[in-house]
């Protein structure tokens, strides 16, 4: 999608701190960290959210979670995975992306 900032990430037109790429995915870091670690986890494809998403494309974002967190540090003492979906979920960038939040303790329940 032409306008789409995390299309454009994606296709490398706009420079972001990359930490994992393959074919279907890339991850980079969030440019407002919430936390110490704060990575984005988004499909090539766009898709706007969780809403337009199919069950593979989900499934292969959730599946490199485990990878990517391991790279960061994060499987012993744990992390927050966030997907924020339309108005009311909070999201801001609509193309699809998946929060990977840790090393600090998260607080429950998210404001
Ligand atoms: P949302 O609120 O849509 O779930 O989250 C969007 C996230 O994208 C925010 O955490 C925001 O800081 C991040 N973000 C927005 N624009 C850019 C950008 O150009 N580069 C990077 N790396 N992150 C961005
Ligand atoms: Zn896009």
């Amino acid at each position: 999608m032409s306008d789409c900032i995390f299309c454009k990430i994606a296709a490398g037109e706009i420079p972001a701190n990359f930490i994992y790429q393959d074919d279907e995915v890339v991850a980079f870091k969030d440019t407002n960290p919430q936390a110490p670690v704060h990575i984005l986890i988004i499909p090539k494809k766009h898709v706007a959210n969780i809403l337009e998403a199919d069950e593979a494309l989900l499934g292969t974002l959730f599946g490199k979670v485990k990878k990517i967190a391991a790279s960061q540090g994060l499987s012993e003492k744990g992390f927050r995975t966030v997907v924020n979906t339309g108005d009311d979920g909070g999201q801001t960038v609509h193309h699809l992306h998946l929060h990977l939040l840790g090393g600090r303790f998260m607080q429950w329940p998210p404001g």
